[in-house]
């Protein structure tokens, strides 16, 4: 615990985020347990979300390496990407963004901010190049002599983790939720919210709803990250990465950020009802997990869902 409270964090105070109770979502629900958000898309750095928190802990471990310029990767509407470059303007830092896609004419969302931000964007064809193509970036800067700092997709590193753990102290002060509902993808967010829970002695259920990857490979990503987080903080092997990790892979539909019925339906009842913008491509597929759990009356008790952000991806 002394050693995450340790670890190197930006100077600038980002959270924490409110935690808001949803009654009136609550009320649309027959049967429905009290039903709580945590705001991380309000977080206030560059239309925040769960990349931000990351970054808070990634980017001062950056400066701490004396990094100039910050590298990293993601899809054209990558909400990490644009996370990155925000917090590298703000920390006054290069952005080099391996984007894999195809460049759009007039750039939205995500790449519209991109571009707004400073970043240095460029195009590679599959996923299969980005790693490579961050690397040969990387090369590039230090023969220019820059110090150039590579985050891994999505900043979910055990540092990007840790800040997840660092967060569970936020939720204390409003009690512990039987069950945090959030979305999951490369995996980073999750592994913190389940270690950092582990951490604080509290052990409510947590269920991550896979954007896209099926549930045994996000697990395994998971337990990946956890067993890096052992090694950052010096925990014995097994102490996180022996955790139970829950994935559930079944509201991902057609495949990721095609929404479906029922993310739609997510979306709309979260507007609607609570003016909660959900994001397309994450968060109204948790979302619609969540429903369907409620609908299913399975007995989660007290839910908090774990709002990641991406609203941005609205105007994609
Ligand atoms: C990246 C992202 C996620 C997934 O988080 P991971 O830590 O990559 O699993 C969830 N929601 C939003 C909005 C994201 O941008």
């Amino acid at each position: 615990m002394e050693k995450l409270q340790q670890l190197p964090r930006l100077s600038f105070p980002l959270t924490p985020t409110p935690i808001e109770e949803l009654r009136r979502l609550r009320d649309a629900l027959p049967g429905a347990p009290p039903l709580f958000v945590k705001r991380d898309d309000a977080i206030p750095l560059g239309f925040g979300g769960n990349k931000i928190r990351k970054l808070h802990v990634v980017a001062a471990q950056a400066l701490a390496a004396g990094a100039d310029t910050l590298v990293t990767t993601g899809g054209v509407q990558s909400n990490h990407a644009r996370a990155t470059a925000a917090v590298a303007a703000k920390l006054g830092l290069g952005c080099v963004l391996i984007a894999n896609g195809v460049p759009q004419e007039k750039p939205t969302a995500n790449a519209l901010l991109d571009r707004l931000l400073g970043a240095d964007v460029r195009y590679v064809g599959s996923r299969d190049e980005r790693a490579p193509e961050m690397e040969a970036a990387a090369g590039d800067l230090r023969r220019q002599g820059r110090r150039p700092f590579v985050i891994p997709l999505g900043a979910s590193t055990a540092h990007g983790a840790a800040a997840y753990a660092l967060a569970i102290e936020e939720i204390l002060p409003d009690g512990v939720p039987d069950t945090i509902v959030v979305a999951t993808s490369s995996g980073g967010t999750l592994a913190g919210i389940v270690a950092g829970c582990a951490m604080h002695g509290i052990a409510p259920r947590v269920i991550g709803i896979s954007a896209d990857d099926p549930a045994a490979a996000i697990a395994a990503t998971v337990r990946r990250i956890l067993a890096d987080l052992e090694d950052l903080l010096g925990r014995p092997r097994g102490a996180f990465s022996e955790l139970p990790i829950e994935v559930d892979d079944t509201f991902v539909g057609d495949g990721y950020g095609i929404p479906t019925p029922a993310s739609i339906e997510a979306t709309e009842l979260c507007a609607r009802r609570e003016a909660l913008l959900l994001d397309p491509t994450y968060t109204a597929k948790a979302m619609a997990g969540l429903i369907a759990r409620v609908r299913r009356r399975e007995k989660t008790g007290t839910i908090l869902f774990w709002h990641t952000g991406g609203q941005v991806g609205l105007f994609a």
